[in-house]
């Protein structure tokens, strides 16, 4: 690892201040940027630590427009806390489901939105084509090892898949992410349009403005979020990555769709809102016929490359059965 400074913020505007004269990079469970550091993909120059930050931003609120997630919230509290257990189960499913306990402890959920994709070629220095850690080298993975990589949202320059659980429950909810700009400038977006598709800047991963502090998440409410789960499907029963999720949540009244919120995993490029999905099942009864309908609908633009041509029907098998389990959920 190389050497790199550490500066720790008292507050949110010492952070905002900190950040605009070091590289701009926060430190909070450090469970993905220590690792990346060690790995010599990241030279982080110096690091802000925001741990002292969490009385301001490490709580967690529920009312009746919604939830509200503290970016400095761990991922073992998230996961515990009764509320997102008993009205957003499907924040749960993703969180109990992600990493491994140790991490769950350690890691932010802030953090957490951001981690880095697991393609092997950006994780290994040794190899010079990857346009994600070195803009414009090429891209090793389009002939080489990709069964881990995207389907939905790729380039021809970079075709990595966005690895994380929780931001998949996030964006299948329509949440909105909270951010503090350096000059403590305050605004709130879309969850679904913090990340990027890769285009021809897959090293710009966020639409997060230099030195932008993730201070927080909203979950709004609706009569959707009891119907929620997260169904992950990975190589080995826990500690590993998606090879595709489907975090779902439905409104039904006597069987029909009022409303059904679709989020993928592991098969795209970002957290994937599955739009297409969610309105082939609106207003219509849901059974295996149309749930296959609506998973057919959510692949539809999926485009394989060599190793991972199993991924399109795998997602689609993944979503009828999060749609159906969903449906039989005793609320
Ligand atoms: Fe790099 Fe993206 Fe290609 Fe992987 S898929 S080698 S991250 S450019």
């Amino acid at each position: 690892m190389r050497p790199f400074g550490l500066e720790r913020a008292p507050d949110a505007a010492g952070a905002g201040r900190l950040a605009a004269v070091t590289s701009g990079r926060y430190l909070a469970g450090g469970t993905v940027l220590l690792d990346l550091m060690k790995l010599d993909v990241i030279d982080a120059g110096t690091l802000v630590d925001i741990n002292d930050l969490a009385e301001t931003h490490g709580a967690i609120g529920i009312d009746g427009d919604g939830l509200t997630l503290g970016a400095l919230v761990r991922m073992a509290e998230a996961e515990a806390h009764p509320a997102v257990r008993r009205y957003y189960p499907v924040i749960r499913d993703a969180l109990a489901q992600a990493a491994s306990p140790q991490l769950r402890n350690m890691a932010s959920l802030g953090g957490n939105v951001l981690q880095k994709t697991r393609c092997s070629y950006y994780r290994d220095p040794s190899w010079a084509a990857c346009n994600k850690r070195t803009p414009g080298s090429g891209c090793a993975a389009m002939e080489g090892v990709n069964r881990r990589l995207a389907v939905l949202g790729t380039s021809e320059h970079c075709i990595a898949h966005y690895p994380g659980d929780f931001a998949v429950a996030l964006v299948a909810l329509g949440a909105d992410v909270m951010l503090r700009g350096t000059e403590g400038t305050e605004r709130r977006i879309a969850f679904e349009d913090l990340h990027r598709l890769p285009g021809d800047t897959p090293h710009i991963e966020t639409n997060l403005q230099p030195g932008e502090l993730i201070t927080g998440f909203h979950v709004p409410a609706g009569r959707w979020t009891r119907r929620s789960l997260y169904r992950k499907v990975r190589d080995r029963a826990s500690y590993d990555f998606a090879l595709a999720s489907a975090a779902v949540a439905l409104d039904l009244e006597d069987g029909v769709v009022v409303t059904a919120r679709i989020g993928l995993g592991g098969v795209a490029t970002k957290p994937w809102r599955a739009h297409e999905a969610e309105a082939v099942l609106a207003g219509r009864r849901l059974d295996e016929h149309l749930a296959t309908s609506a998973a057919e609908a959510a692949f539809a633009g999926a485009m394989t490359l060599g190793d991972n041509g199993f991924k399109p029907e795998l997602g689609r098998r993944t979503l009828v059965r999060a749609l159906l389990e969903a449906a039989e959920m005793d609320l």
